[in-house]
């Protein structure tokens, strides 16, 4: 292809922005991403809201009629949401894009009864971190105690300080979300308090339940995205796909395949693509771009369908031969046109971005993800405990090699989050008196070291 084609080949479009739901077990992140997912269909439109491969997306004329008179939709040239399915700050710190998170804004849910809790602490660690703009919906705002119930209707027509929906339950408890906000650095305010959405939080009393603030969410969602992502969301459509591995599974008839979100340009059925993998890059050839079916479907047929190319923001699975190394969280792209060893350099360097750092001497750890990893080695540095080792993968009897060689006591233990200790290696563990530590939530992982910590400290006294 000559310069020239490849200069007026070249679509410099919007891209979809990528919300995640974060927020602590139970207060209601699957219920919020269903009733959103629910409400959109509801609006009508058959066949606007589409369930790609972990993401859903919700486009501009569904918002715009989900939100009613607080959207017009010709203040918008964003084409709509892409939710990503999987809730949690796990899957939000394991989806990163060039080093950043994937995700473009995300919604810090919260049981507005339970209030701050250890994940939501951990959640807005991750967002601070990131740098990634948030809103707070203030969760289950229905079963506030004299709440009168306004299903499907935005809040902020209904609700302000005068109202008398606004019982003083409601009230204390929302301003105790917004006190603690506070004190995690922030300026906070109801959101149509707030001028400034990228400055200050804005709340959002929401109910999964009854719909109730759904509107007012989306509304918001769209607002911040429009106003201060938009040089960012600027793609090219039709250059080669750039994505991040979201899962790594077997697919039947299709052997080990991808689910990935691709955030620029598009992935073709016949590309070669670099992804991040264990030992380094992998070069491949995709054999099939995947889509589910829709489930009236699936009886009849395979449950996925053959596509010939899928663009930004989107969710595609990725059938490929030698993606058994690839890794969730790592990168993905398509060379095409583009010069082999600088894509190969590109994934590594993406690969290598990850920031733990490891010392002589210290606890080793294991983790499902690059983001996992992350994430964890943050927290530990937080409390000043020292890594010796940190990878993905499962735990192995060479980590049990190494985490016996520390010196203090205190640092013989591996932590393993989310990923499986081998028969070998746990013999091995208690053979030589390595302490293993496994959760798959990042504050109880380390919680439960601490306490072995305390302990071995006690007995010495
Ligand atoms: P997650 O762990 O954060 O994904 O939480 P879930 O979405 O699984 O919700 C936990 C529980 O809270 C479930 O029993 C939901 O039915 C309930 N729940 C979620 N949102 C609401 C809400 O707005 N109002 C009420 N009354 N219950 C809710």
């Amino acid at each position: 292809m000559s310069d020239q084609e490849a200069t007026t080949e070249t679509e410099h479009t919007l891209r979809t922005p990528i919300v995640a739901v974060l927020g602590h077990v139970d207060h209601g992140k699957t219920s919020l991403l269903d009733r959103i997912r629910g409400s959109a269909v509801t609006a009508g439109e058959s066949g606007a809201i589409t369930q790609h491969i972990g993401a859903t997306a919700v486009p501009l004329s569904v918002i715009s009629d989900i939100a009613g008179e607080l959207v017009d939709p010709t203040d918008f040239d964003l084409p709509g949401l892409l939710f990503i399915d999987t809730p949690g700050h796990h899957s939000f710190s394991t989806l990163r894009s060039r080093g950043g998170a994937l995700a473009d804004i995300a919604i810090l849910v919260v049981d507005v009864n339970d209030g701050f809790q250890p994940q939501t602490l951990e959640a807005i660690d991750i967002l601070k971190r990131t740098q990634t703009p948030f809103i707070v919906a203030a969760n289950k705002i229905d079963t506030v105690p004299g709440w009168n119930p306004n299903e499907n209707q935005p809040v902020q027509v209904t609700m302000d300080a005068q109202s008398d929906r606004v019982t003083s339950d409601a009230n204390e408890k929302l301003y105790e979300i917004i006190g603690e906000l506070s004190d995690n650095g922030f300026s906070a305010d109801m959101y149509w308090r707030v001028q400034n959405f990228q400055a200050n939080i804005g709340v959002v009393p929401v109910s999964a339940e009854t719909g109730e603030g759904i509107p007012d969410l989306l509304t918001v969602m769209m607002g911040l995205s429009q106003r201060y992502m938009k040089e960012e969301m600027e793609i090219d459509a039709s250059g080669p796909g750039v994505g991040t591995v979201l899962e790594v599974k077997d697919t039947q008839g299709f052997g080990t395949t991808l689910d990935a979100i691709i955030y620029d340009g598009t992935i073709r059925a016949d590309d070669t693509i670099v992804v991040g993998g264990l030992q380094g890059p992998i070069v491949t050839d995709v054999r099939a771009l995947l889509r589910p079916r829709p489930l009236e479907e699936i009886r009849t047929e395979q449950e996925f369908e053959q596509v010939d190319a899928v663009a930004a923001a989107d969710g595609v699975k990725i059938a490929a031969p030698d993606l058994d190394d690839a890794i969730a969280g790592a990168p993905i792209r398509v060379l095409r046109d583009r010069d082999r060893a600088e894509v190969i350099a590109e994934v590594e360097e993406e690969l290598s971005e990850i920031e733990v750092t490891t010392q002589e001497e210290g606890v080793v750890v294991k983790a499902d993800t690059l983001g996992s990893l992350e994430a964890i080695s943050s927290t530990l540095a937080e409390e000043e405990i020292p890594i010796m080792r940190a990878e993905v993968g499962a735990v192995a009897p060479r980590d049990v090699r190494v985490a016996e060689t520390a010196n203090e006591p205190t640092h013989r233990a591996i932590l393993a989050f989310s990923v499986d200790v081998l028969d070998d290696a746990r013999r091995l563990a208690e053979q030589e008196d390595v302490k293993l530590f496994e959760d798959d939530v990042i504050y109880q992982l380390v919680e439960g070291y601490d306490d072995h910590v305390t302990a071995i400290e006690e007995s010495q006294q």
